[in-house]
């Protein structure tokens, strides 16, 4: 066994970074383990639908960190990392604090990407965090007077925008007008079929209004510039845009240059960069080259995290590193309220019976994340009798 002086540090303490935290320290007593993310509290993202919908709290999905790591012996701090020296081994954080690690696990996950089209970063909203969430039900909420545009345009119909397009229908349907705009001619074109079906039927039974083969040209402060497959050009106002049309990883600085795919971290099976095996990056930041990259979901970084954590109580022991195989578990997509479509793990489902089992896997995954899924998956067990016999 290697004799580490230095700490395990994990940046970013998303999905797959509190699966490694936890999974490293549940074997390895003895382990180091820091933690650093910019924020205080945890974001479990696939149900910021519902609490934008009000149907959860926001503090029951939204645990913070000191929780997590509460009596674990991990120690968590709270700063951004700026910057990177993989040869000296260090890490320089805001406030000129440095932290030298001897493995580092990188999860620092995505933000939205705006493609660099006119207007977007100005002008739309976006819904990839608690505080998105937050102002754009400030901001759908507020009255609108008669005779003002009440266009809401959802870019982009992967399962962010037809889950968002779903929910925002249901709760303003009087109010404003939906309207998803996808540049290809299909929606969700990574998702399962069923999933897929379900959503087409929701989109049409909602009356959203879904223009395919449409590409965002730019916006501006009142109107949005589409252009269709023929080039014609079209100019609509809009009551507001939200952007949710693809992701960029959030990447520090790093002394060296690195080898990237999709501008991605690009890692080898191993889930280590290519010319630093004492560092590794999961979830949304990293893709390996062997295939297209696995899905970009939070079910990938968790298994990473708890498979960075085996590797590196195996490279520590001086032993061979395993190959990261992803299992998929299958796929759930909510679809307005109290309304949700799964497929895979042996079902397909949609209604209102998907949307409690989604709800119930979602909290029963992560029963170390902290009281609030773990008292919602209790809330659900105490109403629904029949999943006593289930879980
Ligand atoms: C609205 C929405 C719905 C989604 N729904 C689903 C779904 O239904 N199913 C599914 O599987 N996936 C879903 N996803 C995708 C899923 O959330 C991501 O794939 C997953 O969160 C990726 O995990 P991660 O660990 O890579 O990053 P994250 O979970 O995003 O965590 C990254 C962490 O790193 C921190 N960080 C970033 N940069 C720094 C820095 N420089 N220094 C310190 N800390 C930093 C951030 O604060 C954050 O806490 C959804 C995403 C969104 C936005």
């Amino acid at each position: 066994m290697n004799n580490i002086k230095k700490p395990i540090v994990i940046v970013g303490s998303g999905f797959g970074g509190v699966n490694a935290a936890l999974h490293l320290r549940k074997n390895n007593a003895d382990f180091s383990i820091l933690v650093i993310d910019s924020k205080t509290k945890f974001e479990f993202k696939p149900l910021l639908y519902e609490v934008f919908s009000n149907e959860i709290k926001s503090w029951e999905v939204n645990p913070s960190f000191n929780s997590i790591y509460a009596n674990s012996g991990i120690t968590f701090i709270q700063n951004h990392v700026n910057f990177i020296d993989f040869d000296k081994k260090l890490l320089f954080l805001k406030d000129d604090l440095k932290i030298e690690f001897e493995y580092l696990v990188l999860s620092t996950g995505s933000s939205p990407n705006d493609f660099s089209i006119k207007g977007v970063k100005e002008h739309c909203s976006f819904f990839s965090t608690n505080n998105d969430q937050f102002s754009l039900k400030k901001l759908l909420d507020k009255p609108i007077s008669v005779g003002e545009n009440n266009k809401i345009f959802i870019i982009g119909a992967g399962p962010s925008g037809v889950e968002l397009a779903c929910k925002v229908s249901d709760l303003y349907k009087s109010k404003f007008e939906v309207i998803i705009v996808e540049k290809t001619s299909e929606i969700l074109n990574n998702s399962k079929i069923f999933n897929k079906e379900e959503a087409e039927k929701s989109i049409n039974k909602k009356n959203i209004n879904l223009m395919k083969n449409c590409s965002v040209l730019e916006i501006t402060d009142e109107q949005i510039l589409l252009s269709n497959n023929f080039n014609d050009i079209e100019k609509i106002p809009y009551f507001e845009v939200i952007w949710t049309a693809g992701i960029k990883p959030n990447l520090p600085e790093f002394n060296k240059q690195i080898q990237k795919i999709n501008n991605k971290i690009l890692i080898n099976n191993n889930l280590q960069l290519q010319d630093f095996p004492n560092v590794f990056a999961i979830g949304d930041i990293s893709q390996t080259d062997s295939n297209n990259g696995f899905p970009v979901t939070a079910q990938v970084a968790m298994q990473q995290g708890e498979h960075v954590a085996h590797n590196i109580k195996l490279i520590i022991n001086n032993e061979k590193l395993l190959p990261f195989k992803f299992n998929d578990n299958g796929e759930m997509m909510s679809l307005g309220i109290g309304k949700a479509s799964i497929s895979g793990i042996g079902l397909t489902l949609s209604g209102k019976f998907a949307f409690d089992i989604r709800r119930i896997i979602y909290a029963s995954k992560m029963p170390k994340i902290g009281r609030g899924l773990k008292s919602t998956a209790s809330w659900f067990l105490e109403k629904k009798s029949i999943f006593k016999s289930i879980l």
